[in-house]
């Protein structure tokens, strides 16, 4: 393939993202008995009637594959080592997976256990990079999950999938192939695939689907556009023959459906260049509280918890956060917090890892202090504008001025920051709140 992760789209180009972990529950399996390490190993039913559910690249390469008779993927590879799955310890990993995936972005789809589907598109004033984004993914599920997986990017969700299962290892002749781990489907990929791909090769296209379509002479994607929706909607569905042609014409209109029983939102980012002293790790935070109150927006709530995340060069953490008696929804407010929580911090070396967090959601509608000033300009300048704007109302909210003040007091001296962000009243050290006024596991709305 002359693509790979060598070329790096833009959001444009690459929106959507599709991971998907490499022969997850056996890898799983593996990780707990590493006396299964190099073995053919398949997690599944091993009784007359079993089907495979997951196989090890190892049993991959004897011919078995999953949803093969287990009887069958017996005879294919003698000794084949067949388990019974543990899906407490499956759903465990996929937590943290899903955990790695939402420090990128809070707008993912998790698909089953091991694949999701991320829109990238709120990533932009991040200058995040698809391509970067992705092998960030990839290194991160190694080393904290000693997983692997293949990360594909696409214009869409169809072509993002498609992407991700090139990405992959695979089996060649009885031999294991490593894949690129990270491909985009360029619109020249697009059109070669729509030229050269067999129709089961499209998502929801089972062998039930396949052997129909294949019956009506339609074998290949290319094919789909011989026939007439209406003819196509007799034999199998109207919703099916609807996304058959929209495939064909490599369009999905499929949305990335992000996960409603939302936590917490937070944007973490390691960076290539660690970031050297204060302003570069306040620049960075601003960026990345906008990307949060943007994701909060979207949910329509407010958090009364803002939190931030520092990693150091010498990979030791530190995190500090702040619970207000309201809840905030703007990036000024949330860029406010995090700006007086990173100031408590002492930088005692350049930082490689910076996050912001906003989580005990409330309801946009039961928010006694109104801070929100959405921001739904679309132009750069009319933002900023906007942006000014909200910042100078917000410096003269009292509430918003009493929670810094509150940020300063709790992590002491260390946290007074410049008298310029607070306003005509200088450095508040003193407040006339009690301490239980703030703070975690308060109790007040
Ligand atoms: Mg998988």
């Amino acid at each position: 393939m002359s693509n790979s992760a060598s070329e790096d789209p833009g959001l444009d180009e690459a929106p959507i993202l599709h991971i998907d972990l490499d022969a997850f529950f056996a890898s799983v399996e593996i990780l707990d008995d590493p006396s299964l390490r190099g073995k053919p190993v398949c997690v599944g039913g091993s009784g007359d009637r079993g089907v495979i559910a997951s196989a090890s690249y190892e049993a991959r390469r004897f011919g078995v594959r999953s949803a093969m008779a287990s009887v069958v993927a017996r005879r294919t590879c003698p000794g084949l080592i067949i388990l019974p799955g543990r899906f407490d310890r499956y759903e465990a990993y996929s937590r943290r997976f899903h955990d790695i995936v939402r420090d990128l972005t809070p707008d993912f789809e998790p698909i089953g256990l091991d694949e999701v589907f991320c829109d990238l598109r709120s990533l932009r004033r991040l200058g995040v990079r698809p391509v970067s984004a992705a092998n960030e993914l990839r290194a991160r599920i190694s080393s904290e999950l000693e997983l692997r997986c293949g990360v594909g990017l696409g214009r869409n969700k169809l072509f993002a999938k498609l992407a991700s299962k090139q990405s992959k290892p695979r089996v060649v002749g009885g031999r294991l192939v490593e894949g690129a781990g990270v491909f985009w489907a360029s619109r020249e990929v697009e059109d070669r695939w729509l030229a050269e791909l067999p129709v089961r090769a499209l998502w929801g296209v089972g062998p039930a689907t396949a052997s129909k379509l294949e019956k009506l002479g339609l074998q290949w994607v290319r094919d789909l556009s011989r026939v007439d929706e209406e003819t196509l909607a007799h034999h199998v569905g109207p919703a099916m023959a609807a996304s058959l042609f929209a495939y064909a014409k490599g369009e999905d209109l499929r949305e990335v459906v992000v996960e409603r029983a939302l936590k917490s939102v937070g944007r973490d980012q390691t960076f290539a260049k660690s970031l050297e002293g204060i302003d570069e790790v306040l620049e960075m935070s601003k960026a990345q509280a906008a990307v949060v109150a943007r994701a909060l927006r979207q949910e329509s709530r407010v958090a009364r918890t803002i939190s931030v995340v520092v990693r150091f060069d010498d990979l030791t953490s530190v995190s500090r956060s702040q619970t207000l008696s309201f809840g905030i929804d703007d990036e000024v407010s949330i860029a406010a917090i995090a700006e007086a929580l990173l100031q408590s911090l002492e930088l005692r070396q350049a930082v490689r890892l910076l996050g912001i967090h906003a989580s005990s959601f409330l309801e946009r509608e039961k928010n006694q202090v109104q801070l929100s000033f959405a921001i739904e300009t679309s132009t750069d300048d009319a933002r900023e504008r906007a942006t000014a704007l909200s910042r100078e109302r917000q410096t003269g909210s009292e509430a918003l001025r009493d929670a810094l003040d509150e940020v300063r007091r709790r992590f002491g001296r260390a946290a007074l920051g410049t008298a310029a962000e607070l306003g005509d009243e200088g450095i508040h050290v003193e407040t006339q709140r009690g301490s239980h006024a703030f703070g975690p596991g308060d109790a007040r709305r």
